[in-house]
């Protein structure tokens, strides 16, 4: 893992990278809206909008070390709250690839393999993701981790539900169209 100490010597490289294409954060005036309507603040260390500021001020080891960026569900209620079209979502999920790629620990390692259980997914189904081998090569990790059986009947019993309501997979479906914008999307991801 780098060194990165920028509480004396910020740097722009995030604030940078933030502030351009879709993701505009440079326009964020803190007006908290996005963290009032996120559903998953209890479980964070810093609050989206804090993490959009932190950024800009090109602190990057609080943003790229904090737990917010893996808790975050990717629910986009911040985007679609915030009255300046930041992809607030967008950014923390940027910032996961980020920190992958500068090899920061995961804070919930369990979160980054189900991330990149999922990246590859879809990178394999072309844009769409294969719910049940999503599900079979997760449950195989945490039961290899540590088996709870009460934990796999669980599972179970959610993915049977899941399955009578049309909403787990057993095979791959057709892959969508525009694969062209599909395949350079996900030939970003990590590049
Ligand atoms: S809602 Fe948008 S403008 Fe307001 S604090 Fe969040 S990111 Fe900034
Ligand atoms: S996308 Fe993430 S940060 Fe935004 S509201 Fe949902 S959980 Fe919170």
């Amino acid at each position: 893992m780098e060194t990165m100490d920028n509480s004396l010597h910020p740097s722009s490289a995030l604030a940078e990278k933030l502030a351009l294409g879709n993701l505009p954060a440079s326009a964020c005036y803190q007006c908290k809206k996005c963290s009032c309507g996120c559903p998953l603040t209890f479980a964070m260390d810093l609050l989206p909008h804090q993490v959009i500021l932190l950024s800009l001020l090109g602190q990057e080891e609080k943003v790229l070390t904090s737990n917010t960026i893996w808790v975050c569900s990717a629910c986009e209620t911040c985007t679609t709250r915030c009255p300046n079209g930041i992809d607030i979502a967008g950014v923390l999920d940027w910032l996961k690839e980020e920190a992958l790629k500068r090899g920061i620990d995961v804070p919930q390692p369990e979160v980054a393999i189900f991330h990149r259980y999922f990246l590859e997914s879809i990178k394999a189904g072309g844009g769409r993701v294969a719910e049940a081998t999503l599900v079979r090569r997760y449950t195989l990790f945490k039961m290899r981790r540590k088996f709870d059986f009460k934990e796999l009947q669980q599972n179970m019993k959610l993915g049977w539900r899941l399955f009578k309501r049309g909403r787990l997979r057993l095979l791959g479906s057709h892959k969508p169209k525009q694969q062209e914008e599909i395949q350079e999307l996900l030939q970003q991801i990590r590049s």
